[in-house]
């Protein structure tokens, strides 16, 4: 069983993440036989492109901020430049739009601000 998060869900269901170097979204995508995924009500985003945008926006920024080492431009400014550094964060984008085999991943929604 893989228990995870999510940069985002939209209201028909979709997980949309962007990740680093993939090991979130992969277990999401195929390997474990059980995804259980935590969503707290600050994730839920009413389409795909709002939820691309407040993830380049908003949350890489604040994920950036997180790992002083990896010397981000967005750690200095909070914006996304689309930037080339060595330590980017984001590199792999995945939306989900329904679970394979049916059942396989399940959400659970929190009524709290969790994450980013
Ligand atoms: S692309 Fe670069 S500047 Fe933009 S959010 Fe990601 S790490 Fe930060």
């Amino acid at each position: 069983m893989f228990l995870t998060g999510t940069n985002a869900v939209t209201i028909k269901g979709q997980l949309v993440n962007l990740d680093m170097i993939g090991n979130r979204v992969a277990g999401i995508a195929f390997g474990p036989k059980k995804v259980v995924i935590f969503i707290g009500v600050n994730k839920i985003i009413e389409n795909i492109d709002e939820a691309i945008n407040r993830i380049k926006t908003i949350a890489a920024p604040l994920n950036a901020k997180r790992h002083a080492e990896f010397k981000t431009p967005c750690q200095i400014t909070g914006e996304c430049i689309d930037c080339k550094s060595e330590k980017r964060l984001c590199n792999i984008w995945t939306i989900t739009e329904k679970s394979y085999p049916i059942g396989r991943i399940k959400i659970i929604l929190i009524n709290e601000q969790l994450g980013f």
